[in-house]
């Protein structure tokens, strides 16, 4: 059985040969963090943002959904901070040229460090950088850097530049002329489609406070460090929402929004000890309060998302720049003011990475006279790419027909896959890859009886249940 670190090698590799994650570009080599998704990862990403979406908006009556563009007026990026803050603090290696994050660099000392059992040491350290980060002590982090001999992992020197800021956004050209163009930006967050929008949706919708606005969509961010598979990509996904408010009440949505996020996550049927949250020390520009959910995945507890406090800076500031009005008439008090905002704010990515590292279980099946071994993805069936498996045990004696009059009866309501080629053990074990939560197999018997077989991927028990019932048995499942 894999070890952690295997265990993630093993699930990158399970992801491509399954056609979950391909790396983009690849037959040119590939670009770098950046990844496509293949016929099944398409499909359960799509299962996974259509659940969130499901949850935020119809489950919740005072929250709607925008998509706003990708593009937007560059003055939004001024307004908003990214121009002059979205910045990571950056320390070259003068020997080897590769650049790293800071924290980054400080935090794989600190992960080297515990696994030598000196866990209060590591603590230490991570708490200095904190302290320093907070500061923005660029000279501190250096010194610190240099004190612990923290090397370069390509040249192995601790010949470091000073600690520089590098902007994350990427930028690129809007119009045809060169002389006409002018420079704007690829999103590194979806929230800003949102504020420029809060007119718009509380006016047409006629919202009102407290209400939420949501959104999923691509982000980019030009990140230096672009390692561990789709936790850190370039191009990426967010399912983010603001959730407007009076100003004062902050403290408590912020606390109702952080209870609400984690049950969704729990909703996945997944531990409680596999989360934990995590506050910021050092806040983002734009918020008052700040913490991360973290999810233990196989390369240790990272941050899923992002559960922020961001007061009226975003709107106060595009009413600053656009020179148009950011308030809300609040009836009950009789005043107007300009809004607080808490936000959540999840990778779509890192949750299908999650949703796999959970999933992903390797079977040894041996018995006394036989080897034997499966990979399966328990996938919670709501969220599998297919629901259903529709097997005929041979491909002869009628048995296909009756297979494909099944499949009409239930592909309309969720996704089925048809399959009549290899033996029927080697079906089950490649829908057991995929995650496919039932199988049913349509024999001699069912022309006889009108039972078929299902098998149940997690338990591989065997029911005979009627075949007219197949469908209602799924949904129950999946609903
Ligand atoms: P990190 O500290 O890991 O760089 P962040 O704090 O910058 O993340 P936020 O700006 O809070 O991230 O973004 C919200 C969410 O978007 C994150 O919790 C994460 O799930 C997702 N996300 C951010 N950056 C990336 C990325 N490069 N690749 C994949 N997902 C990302």
């Amino acid at each position: 059985m894999a070890t952690d670190n295997n265990r993630f090698q093993a699930i990158i590799s399970h992801c491509k040969e399954y056609g979950f994650i391909f790396q983009s570009s690849e037959i040119y080599d590939g670009l770098s963090a950046v990844y496509d998704y293949g016929q099944w990862g398409s499909e359960l990403k799509k299962n996974i943002r259509d659940y969130w979406w499901k949850s935020m908006t119809q489950m919740h009556e005072n929250i709607v959904g925008i998509d706003a563009a990708i593009f937007m007026h560059p003055t939004t990026w001024k307004a908003s901070g990214h121009v002059d803050n979205f910045s990571d603090p950056m320390i070259d290696n003068k020997d080897s040229k590769k650049r790293y994050r800071v924290d980054h660099l400080i935090e794989a000392k600190a992960d080297e460090l515990e696994k030598e059992g000196k866990k209060a040491d590591a603590d230490a350290l991570l708490a200095e950088m904190d302290k320093l980060l907070a500061a923005n002590d660029y000279e501190g982090l250096k010194k610190l850097i240099e004190d612990r001999k923290i090397k370069c992992t390509v040249s192995g020197t601790g010949n470091w530049t000073e600690v520089r800021q590098f902007n994350l956004m990427f930028s690129t050209q809007l119009g045809s002329v060169s002389e006409e163009a002018s420079e704007i930006y690829l999103r590194p967050e979806t929230a800003q489609g949102i504020f420029v929008n809060f007119l718009n949706v509380q006016k047409t919708g006629r919202m009102k406070i407290p209400f939420g606005i949501a959104q999923t969509g691509k982000a980019f961010r030009n990140e230096i460090v672009a390692r561990q598979f789709i936790f850190r990509m370039r191009e990426f996904e967010q399912m983010e929402m603001q959730f407007f408010i009076r100003p004062g009440s902050q403290k408590e949505w912020y606390e109702y929004w952080k209870e609400e996020r984690m049950k969704w996550h729990l909703s996945l049927g997944i531990p409680k000890e596999k989360f934990r949250f995590h506050d910021h020390v050092k806040l983002a520009h734009y918020a008052d309060a700040a913490c991360d959910i973290e999810y233990e995945f196989p390369i240790g507890f990272k941050e899923l998302e992002g559960i922020h406090s961001r007061t009226d800076f975003d709107l106060r500031n595009h009413q600053e720049y656009s020179k148009k009005k950011m308030q809300y008439f609040d009836s009950e008090i009789n005043q107007n003011y300009i809004p607080y905002v808490v936000e959540t704010s999840v990778g779509l990515d890192r949750t299908f990475m999650m949703i796999l590292s959970e999933a992903y279980t390797e079977e040894d099946l041996s018995t006394a006279d036989k080897q034997d071994s499966r990979v399966v993805l328990k996938i919670p069936p709501k969220l599998a790419p297919i629901k259903l498996a529709v097997l005929p045990l041979v491909k002869k004696d009628g048995l296909p027909e009756i297979a494909r009059e099944i499949m009409d009866d239930c592909k309309s309501h969720f996704r089925c896959f048809y399959e009549e080629k290899d033996t029927i053990g080697k079906r089950y074990r490649r829908m057991d890859a995929i995650g496919t939560p039932f199988c049913i197999t349509v024999d001699k018997q069912t022309k006889e009886d009108g039972t078929v077989t299902i098998r149940h991927r997690d338990s591989m028990q065997q029911d005979r249940i009627p075949a007219t019932q197949v469908r209602e048995l799924v949904q129950k499942h999946i609903g």
